[in-house]
């Protein structure tokens, strides 16, 4: 059958949003329920799609389409459009399948000529109207099709002002806005090298056209990537006849909420203009009035809105947003979706439908997008500050939440300053594990280097710090504390903000509110915790982060990384003594001052998890990191170890790699030098049978993971010494206790010898951070500086560092998932890159089966709704 490009408004319905995008679904649901919505009709994702494919053209059939709706609205309106006894106008609005900010929006009057006008002049007995419509539409025209911005006619507008000595827009005449008409038509030409186009065919064409374009443009790919939304979708255009909220003193123009979208509370909220056209009320140079004072002015068309208000509340059993407009006394609605909200607002709002008995749990779990809880759990900037701040550059979102504070360009420095009171964000090139103390004092960090799962981003995530990491528009000078971006620098102590669930940059300081978790909350994660079937761990190394984690719902923890113990005060010189060892004695020296360190360690994250599951990956990052980098620190390693400083320059130097991450590292570490994987075994037994002596009710079993298996044989060379290890300690105790071993999915090896591995391994978990880096054969730490490349030029949508990639990794991961289960039938399966903190990529895990996602601590509540919202759609699915 032969595609149809173009609706009109009374062919489609409230159900075709993948077809005529939100607004034009909803538009043709509106004129089904008999509203008042002015005529018109949408051309189809499916037109936009073809244009890309067709090479960016309009095809002439999905042209033709348009000028037959186009001819059905004139019969219609008794209208035409560049008709000069009855000229149509029409607005041109873009409107994907989800909302989407940073795309083509409106252009309104379109259609108005140098004849045109003045019929409309005549017909309204207004000129001054009449060209101040035709004004606007030359703006909005030459802004949103030709690129040329709306900010440079306002000159033009000041220039006439002051010629004539006024201040204000409505002291101007209609002469005065004749010549400014003209003026622009000027300016446009000259600018642009054409002239205004007078065919108004040409300018609904060319407008249509630069929606479909708008839908590839700079900020909204970047939209679609934050919010998982393909560029497959396309975006339809709406086309409708114009009415006018600026005719007169009976006229106005306004947006409401059937419900507040920051609190939730249930009351129509939103604001109006009387005599104005849409663009002055988001344009903020009139003062609005709140939609109450309506009903003193205007009482019929408020009360006839206030019914509508409800009508489509009760329709969608969502809050509406709505626009509207008033042309002499009657009441025209533009545009009904259901409303952005704050987490807060969406919460009660979720809640409060469940208790009007509009919905039940399950629609009420789903209304709330599980990345939004972000924002409950973060500090966020005051709404009111950040509108006029200015961004200065714009890196990853890393870890959510918004920091303001007093740069600072090294740990050292930072933990300095916060010691004195000070708020501090830490800004490096890229942070080590040495930054960490300094990390933590921080109230976020920005670094120039690193992707989404850096150290930094990885650590702060944990820490529930916020973080933009790969900040590329920076150019730092760390010696000389200094960093610079277009072209303006910025000094240790200057004041800055940062992002971290946007990703901006800003250079002043701006106040931060608290985060607020409502009561609502636990009512509606409860409802979460009842549908869903994945476990929620999380990735935590200290008893702190593993309380918190508890505190956020978490059923165990998926990952202890042990290597992050190291780096505090005492330990990190018994762990660089171990390293520099020249002999097993030397080393098993070293390795009895850290087993009591560890032990201790491992002891407080059982007590805190209280018999909860918790997985311990063995140690896992390559030597060099622990190692002191500057001379000071190496000259008080080799007094400290008495050895030679020559000599201990040497053995840095032989530890260098030229590719760390492929080096020296993981399960390696442990055949090189077996008694670590000893000293890790005694201090996990020991710690367990220590709390089950005094907690005999939490029952620990402890789970031991080997970090970067690619064989069997390297699994169960490492096994056999945990066995050994473990049995004989439990043996001398005269106590009980069951461990596990498993291991990491993180190398594309081990993925595809997965019935072999899982013949040695008891549990598999899925680094996807390391699977991801392997799999692309990207590294994690340097990627972020030329994917972006890779999202400009659509070769990848998404970061394949924050979301799974379900074709290539996604493959691997399911293999892995089928190979295992054939040797091992309940193995058990879990992933715990920091994908497992990813709605989609939680979704995924859920379809393969895998039995929990482990997450940092801040990442739990998200985990949860997300697993629920994965579970309710594979349900309704079936
Ligand atoms: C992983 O690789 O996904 C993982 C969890 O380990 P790490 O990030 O510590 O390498
Ligand atoms: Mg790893």
């Amino acid at each position: 059958m032969k595609t149809k490009y173009v609706y009109l408004f009374s062919e489609g319905n409230g159900n075709m949003k993948e077809l005529l995008g939100g607004k034009g679904a909803n538009l043709a649901e509106m004129i089904n329920l008999g509203m008042p919505v002015p005529f018109g009709f949408t051309v189809t994702t499916e037109a936009c799609n073809r244009y890309y494919a067709d090479g960016e053209v309009i095809h002439e059939e999905v042209m033709n389409e348009i000028f037959q709706s186009l001819a059905v609205l004139e019969e219609k309106t008794n209208k035409k459009l560049g008709d000069i006894s009855h000229p149509l106008l029409v607005s041109v609005r873009s409107g994907s399948r989800a909302s989407m900010p940073g795309m083509m929006d409106t252009i309104l009057n379109l259609g108005i000529n140098d004849e045109v006008v003045e019929t409309i002049a005549n017909l309204t007995g207004n000129p001054r109207f009449a060209y101040d419509s035709y004004r606007r539409f030359i703006q909005m025209f030459a802004d949103v099709v030709m690129g040329l911005s709306k900010a440079k006619f306002e000159t033009i507008i000041d220039d006439i002002k002051a010629e004539k000595d006024v201040h204000l827009d409505s002291d101007l005449d209609t002469e005065d806005i004749k010549e400014m008409v003209k003026r622009f038509k000027a300016f446009y030409a000259r600018q642009l090298g054409e002239d205004f186009p007078t065919d108004p065919r040409v300018q609904m064409i060319k407008a249509v056209e630069a929606v479909f374009r708008s839908w590839n443009n700079p900020r909204a790919i970047f939209y679609r990537r934050m919010n998982d939304i393909p560029s497959e979708w396309g975006t339809a255009v709406n086309i409708q006849s114009m009415v006018f909220g600026n005719m007169g003193n009976d006229c106005g123009t306004g947006v409401a909420f059937t419900r507040n979208p920051a609190t939730g509370e249930k009351k129509l909220f939103g604001e109006f203009l009387m005599n104005a056209q849409g663009e002055d009320v988001v344009a903020g140079t009139r003062t609005p009035q709140t939609i109450d004072q309506l009903n003193e002015i205007m009482p019929e068309a408020y009360h006839q809105f206030v019914e509508i208000c409800n009508k489509l509340e009760q329709h969608y059993r969502d809050m509406q947003d709505m626009e509207f407009t008033i042309e002499k006394g009657t009441l025209h609605m533009l545009q009904t979706r259901n409303g952005k909200r704050t987490a807060a607002a969406a919460l009660k709002i979720a809640c409060d439908l469940v208790d009007e008995g509009l919905i039940n749990k399950e629609n009420a779990l789903l209304m709330v997008d599980p990345k939004q809880m972000d924002s409950l759990l973060h500090p966020q900037f005051d709404p009111k500050k950040i509108k006029d701040a200015k961004v200065i550059a714009k890196g990853l979102a890393a870890s959510p939440g918004a920091a303001c504070g007093h740069i600072s360009f090294s740990a050292e420095d930072a933990i300095a300053k916060a010691a004195m009171g000070h708020k501090v964000v830490l800004v490096r090139l890229e942070t080590s594990p040495e930054d960490i103390e300094g990390m933590h004092v921080s109230q976020g960090i920005l670094t120039v280097r690193g992707g989404m799962t850096s150290h930094a981003a990885v650590v702060a995530r944990g820490m529930g710090i916020c973080c933009v990491s790969g900040c590329g528009d920076i150019k730092i000078d760390e010696e000389n504390k200094t960093f610079t971006v277009d072209g303006v620098t910025y000094r240790e102590d200057d004041p800055i903000s940062i992002d971290g669930s946007t990703g901006c940059i800003y250079g002043e300081s701006i106040n931060t509110i608290p985060a607020s978790i409502s009561g609502d909350f636990e009512r509606f994660m409860g409802w979460a915790d009842e549908v869903r079937t994945l476990k929620v761990r999380t990735n935590a190394d200290t008893p702190k982060d593993a309380a918190q984690a508890i505190a956020f719902g978490a059923e165990g923890i998926g990952l202890v990384r042990t290597e992050h113990m190291f780096f505090e005060g005492d330990r990190i010189k018994a762990m660089r003594e171990m390293i520099v060892s020249k002999t097993e004695a030397q080393r098993k020296a070293a390795l009895a001052k850290i087993l009591p360190m560890q032990q201790g360690d491992f002891e407080a994250i059982y007590e805190t998890m209280k018999g909860l599951p918790v997985t311990i990956r063995y140690l896992d990052p390559p030597l060099h990191e622990f190692l002191p980098t500057s001379s000071y620190d190496i000259q008080q390693l080799a007094t400290d170890m008495r050895i030679d400083l020559n000599d201990l320059k040497g053995i840095i130097q032989g530890l260098h790699e030229f590719n760390p991450m492929m080096g020296h590292r993981g399960c390696r570490l442990a055949i090189s030098y077996p008694e670590i994987a000893e000293m890790q075994t005694r201090a996990v037994i020991q710690a367990a049978l220590a709390v089950n002596k005094r907690f005999p009710e939490y029952d620990v079993h402890p789970e031991i993971m080997i970090p970067l298996v690619g064989d069997k044989a390297e699994l169960k060379y490492v096994k056999d010494i945990v066995v050994k290890t473990a049995d004989e300690i439990i043996a001398a105790s005269n106590m009980k206790l069951d461990y596990k071993i498993g291991t990491m999915i993180e190398i594309p090896r081990a993925a595809l010898l997965a019935d072999e591995i899982a013949e040695e391994a008891e549990f598999f978990s899925f680094g996807t951070n390391d699977l991801t880096q392997m799999t692309f054969g990207f590294s994690r730490d340097d990627a972020g500086g030329f994917l972006k490349d890779y999202y400009e030029k659509s070769i990848y949508e998404q970061d394949p560092f924050a979301r799974i990639d379900q074709k290539g990794v996604g493959r691997l991961i399911k293999m892995a998932v089928d190979l295992g289960r054939q040797t091992r039938p309940d193995i058990k399966l879990g992933i715990c890159g920091e994908h497992g903190g990813d709605p989609s990529t939680i979704e995924f895990c859920h379809k393969i089966g895998l039995s929990y996602v482990s997450c940092s601590p801040f990442r739990v509540p998200i985990a949860r709704l997300a697993a629920a919202h994965a579970a309710i759609k594979s349900k309704n699915s079936k």
